[in-house]
């Protein structure tokens, strides 16, 4: 009987994670997770959170680099994979985990009618673009049958209250990963999203009455509960993972059922 960390063939994989900003972000789950797995970490931090990096990577010995990244800007991204292949001339990459999501706040609680265009471009730049602009800067570096996971959230298909410009670039980002799992397919590369259910983290924290949203899928999510950060990370391992090698452009939820409903239960007197 093979082990755990064997059936996944992750040991020694190259991996690199975007989107770490403190110990409460879904990506330090997935680099924990992917850690237990054998793979080696490098990870893209925005600048303005260096020294929670610098804290937590003592945590983690898997870390073996970490470069300054800002998506916003197709010279950084740009810089970021400069840096990364001098300091590892040769080291070809297996796996991308893209957690990356800003929107300005008036994108979350201005009238849909009269967000700013820059603000819509900011958000969707960061949110949804820039898991293209990732893509293509990280093309000659990744190795042939990688594996990209980026986050997304249900509100891209549905109507969720406050979440407003971040839902279109949700339904974006999601489109990029079909549009980029076909195109690069023929290459082996695998490209897919996972819907997490609402997990409070800093970039959730921008979002006005989410304990509300959290405290409604509790009652009502097939499991009556919310997911936190090791679900997604699971997830995400498989989706790294051989396991899953079949598995590509699509958007899976991990959401303790909730976007499996429409009516909840609740209304019925249902516990
Ligand atoms: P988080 O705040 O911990 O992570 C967001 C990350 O985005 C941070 O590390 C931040 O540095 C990075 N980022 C923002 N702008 C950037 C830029 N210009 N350049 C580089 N990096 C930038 O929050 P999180 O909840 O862990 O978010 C990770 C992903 O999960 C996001 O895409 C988010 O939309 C998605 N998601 C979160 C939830 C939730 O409820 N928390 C639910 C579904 C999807």
């Amino acid at each position: 009987m093979q082990s755990g960390v064997l059936i996944l063939g992750l040991e020694g994989k190259v991996a690199l994670v975007f989107g770490v900003a403190s110990e409460d972000s879904i990506a330090w789950a997935i680099c924990q997770r992917l850690a237990q797995a054998g793979c080696k970490l490098y990870l893209g931090y925005q600048k303005r959170f260096m020294s929670r990096i610098f804290q937590l990577k003592d945590k983690l010995p898997e870390i073996s680099g970490f470069y300054p990244l800002d998506v916003g800007s197709d010279i950084t991204t740009a810089e970021f994979f400069t840096e990364f292949s001098k300091e590892n001339p040769d080291l070809k990459v297996d796996i991308m985990v893209h957690a990356i999501g800003f929107a300005p706040r008036e994108c979350f609680d201005r009238h849909i009618l009269f967000v700013d265009d820059d603000a819509i471009n900011t958000a969707i730049t960061i949110s949804a673009n820039s898991l293209q602009r990732i893509m293509r800067h990280a093309m000659p570096y990744l190795n042939n049958n990688s594996s990209t996971i980026t986050l997304t959230y249900a509100a891209s298909t549905r109507y969720v209250p406050n979440y407003g410009v971040m839902s279109i670039a949700k339904a974006a980002l999601e489109s990029w990963t079909r549009e980029l799992a076909c195109q690069l397919g023929p290459e082996g590369h695998r490209l897919n999203a996972i819907s997490s259910g609402p997990i409070k983290t800093i970039a959730a924290g921008g979002i006005p009455g989410f304990d509300k949203i959290l405290d409604h899928v509790e009652e009502n999510s097939p499991l009556r509960r919310n997911v936190n950060q090791d679900d997604v990370a699971g997830c995400t391992v498989w989706l790294a993972s051989n396991l899953s090698s079949g598995v590509t452009g699509q958007c899976i939820h991990v959401d303790a059922g909730y976007s499996s409903t429409m009516v909840p239960g609740s209304i019925m007197g249902d516990k």
